[in-house]
């Protein structure tokens, strides 16, 4: 028997996610929280595992819609947002418009299931290319626009008029992904909501400390929550995620900290990475600083031997390696190797 054989088209040309678990002192490569919350996991010692989890969450969405002041029946949870992703491109269909270079999964998924894909390059300064998106969207008339907002990989937020306008100008959804919003000075487009039946949020509980959860968030007028119910498993946030997802809504004064401490920290490393001569930082409004340097994989690779884990993203922009925020502790020994490596 022939697998490839039985494989639908699109799915013959893809390869799947890597996602490599490379051993590390110190790991800045996914954008991950370095800071832990055990104390947490207390709240799952209760919990019965002969039983289905609430498949409306609902304890859950109403503590989130407390906190970013919207209704619990514009939310609907996605196992990570990654999930959501998947669910609105099924749900919708394509073509999906997005900028490039952006979070790589809008893509991946969209050939996944078979849609078109339309990549925009940014503009010199990372910012929507506005007239070129207009453009796309009268020719290709796509059913939704992802723009992740600070962008993962260069770290900016894009123009708030260019947004307006591009939801404006659409026929489409937009999709705005704040995963990375907790880090921004921004604080974030939800109000949009009110005024915009086609702009649409995700939210994620991934890089405030929380990855290994897989609690993603879409929030959205009802309509579209009703729609992409339809094609959402019914469990698909298990019960020890939900648990543990409540209690970071309930104390969210701990997690805020922890937030403040990598913007400072961001904001001291990019201080440090920009007085090195060699190197070309980028602003970052989130827990993450691109920048470039020559030979970047080969930067990557040095840095590595001597335990730091970075990544590498000069498939994406010219040169370029993306370091994460870590503790005061990780970030020194990052600029410490870098500084070596460089010599
Ligand atoms: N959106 C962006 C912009 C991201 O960078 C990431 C994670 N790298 C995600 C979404 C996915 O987050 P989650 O862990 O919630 O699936």
């Amino acid at each position: 028997m022939n697998v490839n054989r039985l494989l639908r088209k699109n799915i013959r040309q893809l390869s799947a996610y890597v996602a490599k678990e490379i051993p590390c002192r110190v790991k800045l490569d996914a954008n991950e929280s370095p800071y832990e919350f055990p104390s947490f996991l207390q709240s799952i010692d209760d919990i019965k595992t002969n039983r289905y989890p609430d498949p409306e969450a609902r304890i859950l969405k109403r503590e989130a819609a407390r906190r970013w002041k919207t209704g619990a029946r514009n939310i609907l949870l996605g196992n990570g947002s990654d999930e959501i992703i998947y669910y609105l491109i099924t749900t919708f269909g394509g073509p999906v418009l997005y900028p490039t270079p952006t979070f790589s999964m809008y893509g991946i998924i969209a050939k996944a299931i078979g849609e078109k894909t339309i990549g925009i390059p940014l503009d010199r300064d990372f910012d929507l290319s506005l007239d070129a998106m207009l453009r796309a969207v009268k020719r290709e008339k796509p059913k939704l626009i992802f723009l992740s907002t600070p962008n993962n990989p260069t770290g900016n937020c894009f123009s708030s008029e260019r947004i307006l306008k591009l939801i404006d100008r659409t026929k489409g959804l937009v999709v705005i992904d704040e995963a990375y919003y907790p880090f921004s000075s921004r604080k974030g487009m939800l109000p949009l909501l009110r005024d915009y039946k086609n702009a649409l949020f995700m939210r994620t509980l991934s890089k405030i400390g929380f990855a290994s959860l897989r609690v993603g968030f879409l929030i959205a007028h009802e309509e579209i929550i009703e729609a992409v119910n339809r094609v959402r498993l019914p469990f698909n946030v298990n019960a020890l995620s939900q648990r543990i997802a409540i209690q970071v809504f309930k104390n969210y004064r701990e997690i805020d900290r922890t937030i403040k401490a990598i913007c400072r920290e961001r904001d001291r490393v990019f201080r440090e990475l920009s007085s090195i001569e060699s190197i070309e930082v980028f602003p970052s409004e989130a827990n993450f600083i691109l920048f470039r340097v020559r030979n970047a994989p080969a930067i990557h690779k040095k840095l590595l031997k001597k335990g730091v884990l970075i990544r590498d993203m000069s498939s994406q922009v010219r040169d370029s390696l993306r370091v994460t925020i870590g503790t005061p502790e990780e970030n020194d020994i990052f600029l410490e190797k870098i500084a070596e490596v460089l010599q």
